[in-house]
């Protein structure tokens, strides 16, 4: 592997460095260092129980680590909440949608928008007018526009997973984290979700988790490869895919 960049010499969106975290005495995540570039794309592959969860539920502050860095931005999140590091800037998307499914999709993006950022003090109509213009942009970006006013339950699978990203989306994170996000989608949906990420990328970064090989090849700026919490190839996804000890943990299964 090439020598790790340091983070103090380097403009990193997020700088991860010895990250460990310790399960009674199992280490899940080992000394983990990852470096992820302003609008970059990068996926996390690795074996089932590999630890790429964990990875994020570390960086969204889920799971406290033992020992290591995690910097966003000049901010440490090790020591922070949760919520503060929501605030910051840092969306997550976990494997299953969690949208309430009894509210329209408008509803579902509207609550989302985040609170507390209004500059128009009294002026309520104004608000409401920033958010549905908001709403409406984030609606079509994540290919809801034709049905902004349909309960969520009746959407399918692949649109649920889109609302939910709409829905980070509507906070404007820096860094959207999301854990397999075309799991049980359909070869269309999966294009399409390809789409979106490119429209995205140009005001943040994506950290993504996936199975699906077609679609880290469509996406991934860089990948990275997890076994047993460590990294074990790193770089192009032509690059990991020749690299031998990858083929033997994970692609050859
Ligand atoms: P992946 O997402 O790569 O499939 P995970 O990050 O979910 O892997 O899990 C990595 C390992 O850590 C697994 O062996 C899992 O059982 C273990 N693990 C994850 N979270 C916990 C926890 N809260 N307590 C104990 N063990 C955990
Ligand atoms: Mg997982």
């Amino acid at each position: 592997m090439n020598a790790a960049p340091t983070a103090s010499n380097t403009d990193f969106l997020l700088s991860v460095e010895g990250l460990t975290v310790s399960f009674d005495g199992f280490k899940a995540v080992d000394d983990l260092s990852l470096y992820v570039d302003r609008n970059e794309i990068r996926v996390i592959i690795g074996p089932n129980g590999a630890g790429k969860t964990t990875v994020l539920d570390l960086i969204c502050g889920r799971t406290k680590a033992t020992a290591g860095s995690i910097k966003f931005e000049q901010t440490e999140l090790t020591t922070m909440k949760e919520h503060q590091i929501v605030r910051a800037g840092v969306g997550r998307k976990f494997q299953n949608p969690s949208i309430y499914e009894d509210l329209t999709v408008f509803e579902n993006l509207e609550i989302s928008y985040p609170k507390g950022r209004s500059v128009f003090g009294a002026l309520m109509f104004q608000r409401d007018a920033t958010v549905r213009a908001r709403v409406m942009e984030i609606a079509e970006t994540v290919f809801l526009q034709d049905h902004l006013n349909l309960r969520a339950e009746y959407l399918s699978h692949g649109q649920k997973q889109w609302l939910e990203i709409g829905m980070l989306l509507i906070q404007d994170p820096a860094l959207l984290m999301l854990d397999e996000p075309v799991a049980g989608m359909s070869v269309a949906e999966r294009k399409k979700t390809a789409e979106l990420l490119q429209r995205i990328i140009q005001n943040r970064s994506v950290l993504v988790i996936e199975h699906d090989m077609g679609f880290v090849e469509d996406i991934a700026h860089k990948v990275t490869v997890l076994h047993q919490g460590k990294v074990i190839a790193e770089g192009s996804m032509a690059h990991v895919k020749q690299d031998p000890r990858v083929i033997e943990v994970y692609l050859g299964h």
